[in-house]
């Protein structure tokens, strides 16, 4: 019997990869290890909180001594690690608490793998979720990020990441360490917090409220639907090369005000709202400082190495997605009061 532990599995792409594998391994047991911060919500484990393989732990990445304990208890045989500080726009506001979840909360827990794992690597293996943005911004148009681009983020966040992928491979070279790397683009689907793009959007349609475009909205991005992301990283968890990195994406690049016209097109529908109501929500803001003109993964190593593809096109999966967050009213209320609605008030009064 395996004994996994997934980190942020209460977040957005953590809790549909603790989903999957509750639900597709029933003979694993699987330690869903939050430390529940504005982005950590339980509501979005709700489904599998009941079934006899799944484990909640409270913990903080951060608290090392913590950490090692549960590593000691648990005896844990696999890490899957997505708990993160992810939001690009707080972390240009607080870049120290990315440093420290990020940076010393991978090395802490790289630390405690290497501790109790004690040289036994069979069967063992920590798997490190990251982000295409390390590999910082694309201007040539025939450019994609592939495995052996070089570095060069940009954002506290992506340097954050960027740091932590580099521990993750030094522990492989110098301890011998069985590792794995996943660098994923822009992520969207059921259950993402609405600070970011997709939900924002869907979020301040449904309320009538402003919606807010950097810059010209000029940015593009590659957008994949979470549910592929989780089912990419079951197969690079079980068939993926130890010391290996691997890119994931979607082959899908939008630029971001066309992305909020087809939300637009979409919301209007499925509100029944005359065409062209939400479009007149669209506000311009400020740019971001440091924004990234175009990020594109070539993921073809995945696909022809380990056979993975996304199974969803992006009309489909953006569908769905609105779908999901009609039907679930209360989860995007819940999620929208107290804290966000100050953090919201900050990051856009006066633009
Ligand atoms: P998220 O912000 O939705 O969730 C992060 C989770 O980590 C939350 O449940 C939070 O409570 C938990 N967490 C934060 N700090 C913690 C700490 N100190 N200790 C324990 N738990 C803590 O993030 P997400 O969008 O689901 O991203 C998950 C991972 O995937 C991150 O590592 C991110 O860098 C990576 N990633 C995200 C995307 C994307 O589009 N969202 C794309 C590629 C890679």
């Amino acid at each position: 019997m395996k004994k996994l532990v997934i980190t942020g599995g209460a977040g957005f792409i953590g809790s549909h990869v603790v989903r999957l594998f509750v639900n597709k391994y029933p003979e694993y047991q699987i330690y869903n290890l939050d430390a529940l911060t504005y982005a950590g919500n339980l509501a979005n484990n709700e489904d599998v909180a009941d079934k006899p393989n799944y484990h909640f732990i409270k913990a903080d990445i951060t608290d090392a001594e913590h950490i090692d304990a549960l590593f000691a208890e648990h005896q844990f045989d696999g890490v899957l690690h997505l708990a993160a500080e992810s939001h690009v726009d707080r972390s240009i506001s607080d870049p120290l608490a990315f440093v420290k979840t990020n940076v010393i909360g991978t090395v802490n827990l790289l630390q405690a793998a290497k501790k109790h794992w004690a040289g036994k690597f069979e069967g063992k293996k920590f798997y490190h979720i990251s982000t295409d943005e390390v590999y910082g911004e694309l201007h040539n148009p025939e450019e994609f990020f592939l495995e052996t681009t070089p570095y060069d983020p940009r954002s506290p966040y992506s340097a954050s990441k960027a740091s932590s992928d580099h521990f993750v491979r030094a522990f492989h070279e110098t301890y011998g360490l069985p590792t794995v790397i996943t660098n994923c683009s822009n992520n969207y689907g059921p259950n993402h917090f609405p600070e970011k793009l997709i939900p924002l959007m869907i979020h301040n349609i449904i309320n009538n409220k402003p919606l807010p475009v950097y810059g010209k909205g000029e940015n593009v991005r590659d957008w994949l639907y979470v549910i592929d992301h989780a089912r990419a990283i079951d197969t690079v968890f079980h068939d993926g090369k130890i010391g290996e990195t691997y890119n994931i994406g979607g082959f899908n690049e939008w630029k971001n005000i066309d992305l909020v016209h087809l939300l637009c097109k979409i919301m209007d529908e499925k509100l029944g709202r005359a065409a062209g109501t939400s479009v007149q929500l669209i506000t311009y803001v400020t740019d971001r400082a440091g924004h990234d003109l175009r990020y594109a993964i070539d993921a073809n190593k995945i696909m022809k190495e380990l056979g993975w593809k996304p199974s969803l096109q992006f009309a489909e999966g953006l569908e769905k997605t609105v779908d999901w967050y009609l039907s679930n009213e209360k989860w995007l209320n819940d999620v929208t009061s107290g804290d966000y609605q100050k953090y919201y008030t900050n990051m856009y009064q006066g633009r």
